[in-house]
């Protein structure tokens, strides 16, 4: 927040909200709204505080821009081919044993990179009970299938008791060993990090919560405080990162970050190059820059800090360490 402005209560969802925060210029108005138009925008309360200019490592990853709207020949609008792999609605099976369930498409916040830019939005895609009952039959179809990942969307914006019964049906089927939930939600909106949330997140199945961090910055006293509810009912927490330039591109920046994280009790679990979906090329890092910070980092970070830098490889290839 620049100073002058008092803690934000709301998040920003529009163009008018970005001025008025001073995230952008007035002159800036028409351009975004075209990118408004395309790409949904959110901005929490918890991270409008964690912005100190606009094109800081927290700043650039939440503020839209008018490059967005320029696609490099390479960006597909999904470059995962998620939509191939999606048996029925809101599954993804690309590995015999994990099946992806995303229960919804909304976030608490829309990431300027995400590579499922093209699907995300405040009112996408909740699965109606009846596409859930399609969704379970299929993995209780598939006795291949031992861990489901709820992803989004971010399963943590449902209701505790929602994703309760999500995770209840899942449990019971006999084959399903393992369960996980990939979310922003701790970072984006620590007060959604309720007793009642950790409650429904133990559950007899193993549980593992992978948090998506970018930055050392975001993990404040408050969001670890929101992680330990989780970590004290025996939830394992992974993190997960992109390497996005500007944000975290120097040996430096990762240090603190997978440092930060494991200071929350988070082990570095994937350090991911940018998938490449629409209008993120100014975020691009070559895997050559990647691998040499990785390098880099090796003897002089914990082990236990180092994630796996990871491709996913285009068109549904899988993914690859780097
Ligand atoms: C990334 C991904 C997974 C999970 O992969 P892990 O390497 O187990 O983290 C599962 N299914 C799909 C479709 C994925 O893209």
């Amino acid at each position: 927040m620049p100073d002058g402005f008092t803690t934000p209560k709301r998040s920003i969802r529009d163009v008018d909200g970005l001025i008025e925060h001073g995230l952008v210029p007035q002159a800036a108005r028409l351009g975004l709204a075209a990118v408004a138009a395309r790409y949904a925008i959110a901005i929490p309360p918890a991270l409008q505080a964690l912005i100190g200019n606009p094109d800081d490592a927290i700043g650039l990853q939440f503020i839209p821009n008018a490059a967005e709207l320029i696609i490099a020949p390479h960006e597909m609008a999904d470059p995962v081919a998620d939509e191939a792999l999606s048996p029925v609605p809101g599954i993804v099976h690309r590995y015999p044993d994990r099946a992806l369930l995303k229960p919804l498409l909304a976030c608490p916040v829309y990431c300027r990179f995400c590579f499922r830019r093209e699907q995300v939005g405040p009112d996408g895609g909740v699965l109606g009970e009846a596409e859930l009952e399609v969704a379970y039959d299929y993995i209780a179809a598939h006795p291949e299938i031992k861990e489901v990942i709820l992803t989004g969307g971010d399963p943590l914006m449902l209701s505790p008791r929602r994703l309760r019964a999500i995770l209840d049906r899942l449990s019971a089927i006999a084959h399903v060993e393992l369960l996980r939930i990939h979310t922003r939600v701790p970072v984006a909106d620590p007060g959604l990090m309720t007793d009642e949330l950790a409650e429904a997140l133990d559950t007899p199945t193993p549980l593992f919560v992978a948090l998506h961090t970018n930055h050392a910055r975001e993990i404040t006293e408050t969001v670890r405080l929101g992680l330990q509810k989780l970590q004290r009912r025996g939830i394992s927490i992974l993190g997960q990162t992109v390497l996005l330039a500007g944000v975290n591109d120097s040996e430096e920046a990762l240090g603190d970050l997978f440092r930060a994280m494991l200071r929350a009790r988070v082990k570095p679990y994937y350090l991911h190059q940018l998938d490449a979906a629409p209008g993120t090329a100014r975020f691009h890092v070559p895997p050559e820059r990647g691998r040499e910070i990785m390098a880099n980092l090796r003897g002089n970070i914990s082990g236990i800090a180092l994630p796996t830098y990871i491709y996913d490889q285009p068109g549904g290839l899988g993914k690859i360490p780097l």
